[in-house]
């Protein structure tokens, strides 16, 4: 018996290396931002994505619609999840019998690229022409549309990628204005005055999802409006002894709009009381109140109540007539508004319905016009009175000090609140509401409301939630004003006539106009005049004159994005139903944005949906879960990790996180994800280096469809087991839009179920056994099929090793050339093996038992390794059963020189683990009995001998 040296003391996997890998193997180190360059060339030079096209040409047409990212600036990691998102999906559906063609965007047009020209441009842009600005506005979304394309190419996204959508080509903008022309048709398209969003710097109307909400510092006022007449008799009864006039107090946070107060709302079955109080300024005040809000208020006001009156219901308040605060004459009537609530303010609500969308309804409801006294840049109008030219923010305070100069002011004038207040997503200033003509359309007119409501039940939502969602927003949202004060985008295709002001937008001027967009672009609108614009025999409708001019305003760039579908699937003649997508894929903030116009489109066009189903995933946040900063800089750049770790990293990183959430990234993470990585590549390695003598077209019989379980060693029969069980899970991952399931089942199976067992034991095979033997063969076959079976599972995410590693897979001439080509590996019936796999589980469990008495004696100093080791088993009857019958293979299977296996009648098997006798194989290092009976190898067992015997008989032929 001799006891192993201590260097050869090597536990686990490398003790027996007899045959080593050659050096044109699949190499361990993945250098990827090396070899991924080159693969990518390689892939444009053999016009990869034209031949996957090719491949699935007839095949049934799946669509993922790009939402078009903006053109203003370099990728980050949000463009990253979400173009890889996409990839994932595209590349699993080409595989898996779709035609997909993904033919990307960008978003051209809109304030975010004005916004930014406008700064460039500096005192320029006041002296260009508005064509002028247009082209500098078109070549600077060409410098980033250039700069994402690369980025995205450059982490492996497969696509179009020379024929994207613009929404500035000429075919889009023409597309987007016969979608108009569609919603004038069916009579949604209005002109209005209404309170929009509106940004006093940008001077424009904006859009839902061109508010971002800021903390803002307003002052807080409560103002009193004297009461005139109509308080009901109950409290007119108890003023009249008080000898004191009685006033409203309402509380506003924006003192500029007071010069357009019109009303005050009450709510109808509130409590009201009159209360008689000592103010800050040790005077008598009476003031009208919501009786639940008076003790707040008094104390914000530093007064003091002496007495009050007896409620009376806000219904009873109809009549009650105050005056304006101090600067104009005029009567403030007392309306019942449903908008009103009481858990702030006064539970009177000052109304200005030029300046809020609750206001501007209730003024409408009684006759009210919306009176709004400011213009375009924020500043007061001649109707303000003695504020004309004054700028609302500066008019605040002033309005402020004047109101306590008239003791109209209850509180003191300098209290503030600090509130979560609209802002304008690129000047980051303030937004208020203002009445301004505007282009709306309408959403309780001819159904479309209601209609798209029906449409988000019909669309599948993944996460659910997003039904929700989206549901709350288009059932609540007002008309959605759809024209800008802005010069860069598609312009509203109407005139109006000079001699009435009658707006001309019918659908058929609308067709004439795009038929000119679709020659010449948008530019024409700017550059022609009127005559050649107009449709021939154009005529005010109204009152008959022939003369017009252009509409100067232009669309709102969510109306051009959400028009996308029609632009881009206009022509494709592959679906019988016109003009719908399968699948919308966005971050969950475009429930408010892309999906919204999205929907409003293509009910407003259609009656229906654009989208079959639409997936929405998180945001990316650092790894403390806060949001990612340029100024904290919490992050590193994406061109930084792709040059450092290789954009299969970042692919690694989007498949492995669960995208429902917001998804974390740091160093850390990432270096976690290269070492999941190099494991995957590990397992790679391992197989297709021991395929370098493995020769496909003669071993055809063991192989694919061929694969005849019956014909390979029982163990390789289950691992192809495993490999069908794997393939089932991952198809269904897959097709639920599960990819971290992906990740972790192919993680998992390549740590566990191979390298930690099925690897372990073969190398025995592979290495001891004579090249060509049955045995060895067979562990090859299996290997090829796992080793193909993996790469097609893990190309649509690992696409860049996938297709590497395919280099390294012995080919027939029946397989394609590149992984991307192929298709998923398809289910088989035949690999799967449900009785072997029960006897396989009982074999794992009791080799796990064995492994840890084999490491206890191995500590003892006993054994080296468990080659040293003579395993007893008494085992109980149904694990005797099975280890019966696999017997012959049970101490390759534990890595031990020998097994015995007794059945007895107890219930639980015990093992006993001892040092095996006989003498060190100097080969396969296996300790046996038989090792020197060879007179020609006395070092080599009687195994080993024959096989060296073969190989040198080999060598003599050759
Ligand atoms: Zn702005
Ligand atoms: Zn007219
Ligand atoms: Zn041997």
């Amino acid at each position: 018996m001799s006891e192993p040296q201590a260097s050869e003391q090597k536990s686990g996997n490398d003790y027996k290396h007899t045959l080593s890998l050659p050096e044109t193997a699949f190499s361990m180190k993945a250098d990827l931002p090396n070899r991924e360059p080159q693969l990518l060339s390689h892939w444009q030079e053999i016009a990869l994505y034209q031949k996957v096209l090719d491949k699935n040409r007839g095949r049934p047409e799946f669509r993922l619609h790009d939402g078009p990212p903006y053109a203003n600036g370099t990728i980050h990691h949000g463009h990253m999840l979400n173009k890889i998102l996409k990839d994932i999906v595209v590349k699993y559906r080409s595989m898996s019998g779709n035609y997909v063609e993904y033919i990307p965007g960008w978003d051209c047009h809109g304030l975010p690229i004005e916004h930014q020209v406008d700064k460039e441009l500096g005192e320029k842009r006041h002296t260009l022409s508005q064509a002028d600005k247009r082209k500098a506005c078109e070549t600077y979304a060409r410098k980033w549309i250039d700069a994402q394309r690369r980025d995205f190419i450059r982490l492996g996204v497969f696509g179009a990628w020379d024929q994207p959508y613009l929404t500035m080509n000429h075919d889009y903008e023409a597309a987007v204005t016969r979608m108009l022309a569609k919603f004038s048709d069916r009579g949604n398209l209005v002109r209005g005055k209404k309170p929009v969003h509106w940004c006093y710097v940008c001077e424009t109307a904006l859009a839902e999802a061109e508010v971002e909400y800021e903390n803002h510092t307003s002052s807080s006022i409560y103002v009193k409006y004297p009461i005139r007449k109509g308080l009901p008799t109950l409290l007119e009864q108890w003023l009249a002894p008080r000898a004191t006039e009685a006033a409203s107090l309402i509380w506003t946070t924006t003192p500029w709009t007071l010069p357009a107060s019109l009303a005050i709302a009450v709510a109808k079955d509130a409590d009201y009381v009159l209360a008689e109080v000592e103010n800050r300024k040790n005077k008598r005040d009476v003031i009208l109140i919501a009786d639940s809000l008076l003790e707040a208020v008094l104390q914000a006001a530093g007064a003091k109540l002496l007495a009050k009156s007896s409620p009376v219901k806000g219904a009873a308040l109809c009549q009650v007539v105050s005056e304006h605060p101090w600067l104009f004459d005029r009567q403030i009537p007392t309306l019942l508004g449903e908008h009103v609530t009481l858990d702030a303010g006064t539970g009177l609500v000052h109304t200005a319905p030029g300046h809020g969308p609750d206001d501007f309804h209730l003024g409408r409801l009684h006759n009210i016009d919306p009176l709004a006294p400011v213009n375009g840049k924020g500043i007061f109008t001649s109707e303000a009175g003695e504020y004309a030219g004054l700028h609302i923010t500066k008019a605040n305070s002033i309005i402020v000090a004047n109101l306590d100069k008239a003791d109209r002011l209850f509180n003191r004038p300098d209290q503030t609140l600090t509130h979560s207040y609209p802002h304008c997503w690129r000047s980051h200033t303030p937004v208020i509401f203002l009445a301004t003509p505007q282009w709306f359309i309408t959403l309780d007119h001819a159904g479309l409301r209601t209609q798209a409501l029906k449409e988000i039940d019909a669309t599948t939502w993944i996460p659910r939630w997003g039904r929700d969602r989206i549901y709350k927003m288009i059932e609540t949202r007002p008309d959605w004003c759809i024209s800008r004060q802005r010069a860069w985008g598609v312009p509203i295709p109407a005139f109006f006539c000079q001699t009435c002001d009658e707006p001309l937008a019918t659908g058929d001027v609308m067709r004439h106009i795009a038929d000119i967009f679709e020659q010449q672009g948008t530019d024409a609108w700017f550059i022609k005049r009127v005559e050649e614009l107009l449709p021939p025999n154009a005529k005010c409708s109204k009152c008959e004159h022939l003369i017009f001019r252009k509409e100067t305003d232009i669309l709102d760039v969510w109306f051009e994005s959400g028009a996308s579908y029609s632009a881009v699937y206009k022509n494709s003649p592959l679906r019988q139903v016109e003009h719908v997508v399968d699948l919308y894929l966005e971050g969950s903030d475009q429930h408010r944005g892309w999906f919204h116009s999205a929907l409003l489109c293509g009910v407003g066009a259609q009656n229906r949906a654009p989208y079959e189903a639409v997936l929405t995933h998180g945001f990316v946040v650092d790894g403390q879960g806060k949001a990612l900063s340029k100024s904290k800089g919490n992050y590193t750049e994406p061109q930084k990790v792709i040059a450092q770790r290789g954009a299969e990293i970042i692919r690694l990183w989007v498949a492995g996180e669960d995208y429902r959430e917001d998804i974390r990234v740091s160093e850390e993470i990432l270096q976690r994800l290269t070492e999941s990585y190099r494991k995957i590549r590990n397992t790679l390695r391992f197989i297709f280096g021991n395929l370098h003598d493995f020769d496909v077209n003669k071993h055809q019989h063991l192989l694919g469809d061929a694969t005849d379980p019956a014909g390979l060693d029982v163990l390789d029969v289950y691992a192809l087991h495993q490999l069908e069980v794997l393939t089932r899970k991952v198809h269904k991952a897959y097709a639920e839009y599960q990819f971290h399931q992906v990740f972790h089942l192919l993680n998992t199976f390549c740590a566990i179920e191979l390298s930690s067992f099925y690897f372990d034991v073969l190398k025995d095979r592979l290495y001891v056994d004579a090249p060509h033997s049955v045995k060895r063969r067979s562990a090859q076959a299996t290997l090829w099929n796992i080793g193909y079976t993996l790469l097609r599972l893990m190309a649509p995410v690992l696409c860049f090793t996938a297709e590497e590693a395919y280099g390294f897979l012995p080919k027939s001439e029946r397989l394609p050339t590149s992984i991307h080509l192929c298709d998923l590996p398809p289910l088989r019936e035949s690999w799967f093996n449900e009785v072997l796999a029960k006897e396989f589980s009982c074999l794992i469990k009791i080799r796990d038992v064995v492994l840890k008495q084999l490491e206890e004696i191995r500590r003892e100093g006993k054994i080296g390794s468990g080659l040293g080791a003579h395993v007893v088993i008494h085992a109980n009857h149904e694990d005797g059963q099975i280890l019966l019958k696999h017997q012959q293979n049970l101490a390759s299977y534990f890595i031990v020189s020998a097994v015995e296996v007794e059945v007895g009648t107890q219930d639980v098997s015990t093992i006993q683990a001892n040092i095996a006798a006989g003498k060190k194989c100097a080969r396969c290092w296996i300790v046996k009995t038989d090792v020197g009976q060879h007179i020609v190898h006395p070092t080599l067992c009687t195994r080993c001998a024959e096989v060296v015997e073969i190989l040198s008989s080999q060598k003599e032929h050759s």
